[in-house]
């Protein structure tokens, strides 16, 4: 097949083997490759009542077609399974150099069951796999790790994904790290590795796939390269990171303050613009991106003089979620977190809860260990070593929100969480859109997904009808929302960053040209309800009903303040737009039987249907 290798590893870490098996030509053209072909995979898997962290439990890398091709923004790979902070469908992606190796190691997908009995990695080099010893690699941190691993196995054309002393703990939000601070950070995949004994992955390798089109794909990789250049996102990206987003943000009372209760706060200390001129050193780029919208830093901790930079979402959720100014805090924090491999918006989700638990009354100081206050970077940082170490309030926080909501006796209304996973960074209130997508996003609340602000701040998706629309309007807005989430999720099946600018035209050009298959936007689109459908049906498989499709108070009741004041979604509209178009039915929140045997999902209508 071209695009692919049609080759899939079945690693089983308790019986140590490994086999082959083939990618079939059906599996390819219906589930692409990259998330949706890792659901696929785990689907057969996965049985009720099933514990994440057990070693039935499988852990899917995958890669897709249009990886380590010279289109722009492609090298990203997904790693899922069921999520130890959610009991559902997990999914993590990053980007780096990681995908371009894993993908030229020959394999299309990774799947790992079992556990090993002492701690092991996983070699991967142009066609061949191997179990090998880790007991050396256990304890060290997630940098270190991957020194070691270049180090012992030659530093040209190899990248390591590992995981440190969070996953190795199974802390529910511990992340898998790569290419130094690249994290495929939500969902606890990090967890799975470590109760897996599956220290890292090692690959390197030039295997490529044969594809179609040589020439289209060369020209249109040319178009989109000046494509992408030229775009507004993509310059802001370069000069000032993510962090570009804060002030703007900030007006649209979009950036959450004061774990969710407020959307005002003096952004002008934690802005881009403050970060490139105080403490960047220079930008840096998942392998074949012109945008370069990583930054490296100066470090104000011990080790290195630099360290990889805090993202938009992570500067939020140690900044202004915590009513913290800090910025060298913040560095501090989120290179504690690449270190030691957590999730960055569930750390510090669960820290604004804890500061926001001493401000209601219900922690003290002395369960907190400290004077903690709204503000206290320095506190920030130590909650972070105390997750990271388990050690007192530490403990519970590192459960997320939900958990410490049920240790406190408090109202769940008050965790901020979606299925259990942490509200990412950008405030439901403030776009309609984003809040139906949170609240019925595939793995919890995610904004990768649900970046329904890039629609209502001018990004329409014409080719499916998603226009602009007012974005504090809740009308409409539950079907848009779902096409626009399969949109984006087919990004995860192509792994393609979710800041390229490509259109649903230009990507089913690329997709032709590159497998010899015809797909047309619409198919694409239908690709997306059929990725989205059938990691619905695993959650489902699971337990997942509509119970699980809402919002939390905290993070839905109107603010009195900012450009949100006095207004607050219609989640009862936005949910049965979003269930009337996707075909879901209102009482068990399945997918319809008819809409799964549409997508070609029989076995999951069989599943959820029997007899
Ligand atoms: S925009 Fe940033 S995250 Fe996306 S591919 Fe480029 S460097 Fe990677």
């Amino acid at each position: 097949m071209n695009g692919y290798h049609g080759r899939i590893l079945e690693v089983d870490l308790s019986a140590q083997t490994i086999q082959e098996t083939a990618l079939s030509e059906e599996y390819a053209k219906q589930y692409i490759g990259g998330a949706t072909l890792a659901a696929r995979l785990i689907y057969d898997k996965v049985e009720e009542g099933m514990d994440p962290l057990g070693p039935e439990s499988p852990l899917v890398f995958a890669v897709g077609p249009f990886t380590a091709t010279s289109i722009p923004m492609v090298s990203r790979y997904a790693v899922c399974g069921i999520s130890p902070l959610t009991g559902y469908w997990g999914e993590a992606t990053s980007g780096g150099a990681f995908p371009f190796r894993l993908k030229g190691s020959g394999y299309d997908a990774v799947m790992i069951t079992g556990r090993a009995d002492a701690p092991v990695y996983l070699r991967l080099e142009e066609g061949k796999a191997e179990i090998k010893d880790a007991s050396h690699l256990w304890g060290q941190d997630s940098y270190e790790t991957q020194e070691t691993l270049k180090g012992e196995l030659g530093s040209d054309g190899l990248s390591v994904a590992t995981i440190g002393g969070a996953g190795e703990k199974q802390l529910k939000y511990a992340g898998i790290m790569n290419d130094q601070g690249r994290a495929a950070g939500r969902c606890g995949m990090g967890a799975i590795m470590g109760s897996k004994n599956l220290k890292a992955i090692a690959a390197s390798g030039n295997l490529r796939p044969e594809t179609a089109d040589q020439e289209t794909v060369r020209t249109i990789s040319q178009e989109a390269v000046t494509l992408v250049r030229g775009n507004l996102l993509s310059i802001a990206f370069k000069e000032y990171g993510t962090l570009m987003y804060m002030d703007m943000g900030m007006v649209m009372g979009d950036v959450p303050a004061k774990y969710f209760t407020r959307n005002v706060f003096p952004v002008e200390k934690v802005t881009g613009q403050a970060l490139r001129q105080a403490y960047t050193v220079e930008n840096y780029a998942c392998l074949g991106c012109p945008v370069a919208c990583g930054r490296e830093v100066k470090n104000f901790g011990p080790g290195q003089d630099t360290v990889d930079g805090p993202e938009y979402e992570t500067a939020v959720a140690f900044g202004p979620l915590c009513m913290n100014t800090d910025l060298e805090t913040i560095i501090q924090a989120n290179h504690l977190c690449n270190v030691h491999g957590l999730d960055t918006i569930s750390t510090g989700v669960s820290i604004a809860y804890a500061m926001y638990l001493v401000e209601q009354g219900v922690l003290t100081q002395e369960q907190v260990g400290m004077d903690l206050q709204w503000g206290d970077g320095k506190a920030v940082v130590k909650l972070v070593e105390m997750i990271v170490n388990q050690e007192g309030i530490g403990k519970i926080l590192s459960q997320g929100t939900l958990a410490m909501a049920r240790e406190f006796n408090r109202d769940p209304d008050e965790a901020a969480q979606v299925k259990g996973m942490e509200m990412p960074m950008h405030d439901s209130r403030a776009f309609h859109g984003l809040a139906i997508s949170y609240a019925t996003g595939p793995r919890g609340a995610c904004h990768l997904k649900g970046d329904y602000y890039n629609v209502d701040m001018g990004g329409p998706v014409l080719e499916y009808g998603i226009m602009p629309g007012e974005r504090m309007d809740s009308t409409g807005k539950g079907e848009a929302a779902a096409k626009y989430q399969s949109h984006k999720d087919l990004f995860d099946a192509l792994t393609l960053c979710k800041f390229s600018p490509l259109s649903p035209t230009q990507l089913s050009q690329i997709l032709t040209a590159i497998t010899g298959w015809e797909y047309a936007p619409e198919d694409l689109l239908t690709a997306g309800d059929r990725s989205v459908n059938l990691k619905r049906a695993i959650s489902n498989k699971l337990g997942l009903n509509r119970d699980g499709d809402k919002l939390p108070k905290i993070c839905q009741d109107a603010l009195s303040e900012g450009s949100t004041d006095g207004i607050e979604p219609d989640m009862d509209l936005l949910l049965r737009d979003y269930y009337e178009h996707r075909g879901w039915d209102w009482e068990t929140g399945r997918p319809n039987k008819d809409k799964l045997v549409e997508l070609g999902l029989e076995q999951a209508a069989r599943d959820l249907y029997p007899g």
